[in-house]
């Protein structure tokens, strides 16, 4: 009986952790610092590189202020 109990212990322990490495798979690789990374974009009238949450959009182009942004685009 004690047996059958290790075996299923070790048969739990086996699959829980093969759960967390499947899940750790299915992970889409780090989302947070692709943002950071990824989003840089370029002011259409100077040209300055900045993060996107932070530029102004405005028909197809990026403006690092909205004095920029009326300015237009270079
Ligand atoms: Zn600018």
């Amino acid at each position: 009986m004690i047996k059958i109990l290790l075996l299923l212990a070790i048969g739990f322990v086996a699959w829980s952790a093969i759960r967390v490495y499947q899940r750790s798979l299915n992970k889409p690789p780090a989302p947070p610092r692709d943002q950071t990374v990824e989003d840089m974009v370029k002011c259409a009238h100077c040209g300055v590189n900045l993060p996107r949450s932070e530029a102004i959009y405005s028909a197809g182009d990026f403006f690092c202020t909205s004095e920029h942004k009326q300015l237009g685009k270079k």
